[in-house]
């Protein structure tokens, strides 16, 4: 299995998101919804919301956790 990085998940206020102020953990580059390559709607509790994003300037993967 994969090393555990804390770095792969990141908890975010959604709108911080939406507007694109949010970086990316591993190389500081803005990412927004542009970046997501998937949503979700599976991370409990509530509200049951996340993202996977792709960084676009260093590749890294990772999951957004949208806070309310
Ligand atoms: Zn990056």
């Amino acid at each position: 299995m994969a090393v555990t990085d804390s770095r792969r998940r990141i908890e975010v206020d959604r709108h911080a998101f939406l507007e694109y102020q949010v970086s990316c953990p591993y190389c500081g580059a803005k990412v927004g919804p542009r970046a997501a390559t998937r949503e979700h709607l599976d991370v409990p509790p509530n509200p049951p919301y996340a993202a996977t994003v792709k960084c676009p300037k260093c590749g890294e993967i990772f999951e957004v956790l949208f806070r309310s």
